[in-house]
């Protein structure tokens, strides 16, 4: 059995833990303080704790299930990706961007994903296993303390790397809630992107927690013939459903929503899917994220050119729905959306 990840626990079953061992009342918020504001990655760094509880927090408690692999840069330097190995080798990779002020990570959820999108690499490698919260929420430390010795912190993060957050949706927003906590690493709700490829069960629960996290919708196509051929999860969630679950989310809770779509060159970048698109979001509180297709070994769609993706905006705006051309980060890494897979540098 592996050691359990100290931040796999929250502060009452810290607490708790603490309490058993006999230990002062204080002493957890000592120790949750060190982890989440200090930043500190050993128990070793825990000036302030006497040497036994030292050692007995090193006895107890793995401080680390991540082994970074390697870390590779973008050549403008402004993107990093690391791939890290799980204790059962299990590979998951971590990208940071730098972008003006923002300093944004994109983080995993998965190692490898179940839902099979076949322009995505991490679909192309099939699904592994779940990260645990405290999985998910190392990787987020590993690039704060990396941050912080250039005097600089995390600013945003875009659950966005391997997996499907909703698939794992407990220990997705159990992590998202302890990187909140105002005595932790006090990380704003609305600075967190969660996105899905449609789960709608977790949409219509998500919707009813009320949350300020944002949230964003893989939709890449308008119909559901062509929908159902690059993302199989349509099958199961058609894009009438899909709507009206989403219709639902920005009438409880007021917040706008993003839909990603990779641009295909002549298949999904076309102006019959853009007027389809304006048709199915009309009257919506969205928002449309468009970004040319990111190339993988196992999907041969090209990227669509700049000229189809400035029409394909220009339609949506004609319709009145706001629309951004995403810049691709890092695509020299293999860390743009969709590249993340085992294979790195
Ligand atoms: N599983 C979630 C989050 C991870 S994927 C989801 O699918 O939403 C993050 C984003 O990258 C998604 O919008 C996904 O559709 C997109 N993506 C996947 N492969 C891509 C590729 N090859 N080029 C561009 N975007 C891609
Ligand atoms: Fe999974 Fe998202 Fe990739 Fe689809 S696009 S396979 S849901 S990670």
């Amino acid at each position: 059995m592996t050691t359990p990840l100290i931040y796999d626990l929250d502060l009452p079953k810290l607490a708790a833990t603490l309490k058993y061992w006999g230990e002062p009342k204080f002493r957890a918020t000592q120790i949750w303080q060190g982890l989440y504001q200090n930043l500190w990655a050993t128990p070793d760094e825990f000036s302030n704790l006497p040497k036994k509880l030292r050692e007995r927090m090193a006895a107890e408690f793995s401080f680390s299930h991540l082994a970074p692999v390697t870390s590779v840069n973008s050549s403008d330097g402004e993107t990093q990706k690391t791939l890290f190995h799980l204790p059962d080798g299990r590979p998951i990779e971590t990208v940071r961007m730098r972008y003006e002020k923002r300093r944004t990570l994109c983080i995993s959820t998965q190692s490898g994903c179940a839902m099979g999108c076949v322009f995505c690499a991490t679909g192309q490698m099939g699904y592994l296993r779940n990260l645990s919260s405290g999985e998910i929420i190392e990787q987020v430390l590993f690039y704060a303390r990396q941050l912080a010795l250039e005097g600089e912190q995390v600013t945003n993060i875009v659950v966005m790397g391997m997996g499907e957050p909703f698939h794992n949706y407990n220990a997705t927003l159990a992590a998202i809630d302890r990187l909140n906590d105002p005595e932790g690493m006090k990380l704003g709700a609305r600075r967190f992107t969660i996105s899905t490829v449609g789960l709608i069960p977790s949409i219509e629960r998500f919707a009813d927690e009320q949350r300020q996290i944002n949230l964003a919708i893989s939709l890449h196509a308008a119909d559901d013939e062509l929908r159902s051929s690059m993302l199989p999860i349509n099958k199961r969630y058609p894009i009438a459903d899909l709507m009206k679950a989403v219709r639902a989310y920005t009438e409880k809770t007021h917040r706008r929503v993003t839909f990603e779509w990779a641009l295909i060159r002549e298949v999904n970048d076309t102006p019959e899917q853009a007027y389809k698109l304006a048709a199915l979001l009309k009257g919506m509180l969205a928002h449309v994220n468009v970004i040319p297709l990111n190339p993988t070994d196992g999907f041969k769609g090209q990227a669509t050119t700049p000229e189809r993706a400035e029409a394909f905006k220009t339609i949506l705006e004609n319709h009145h729905i706001e629309c951004s051309i995403r810049i691709r980060r890092g695509l020299d890494i293999q860390a743009g959306c969709g590249q993340l897979a085992q294979k790195t540098g």
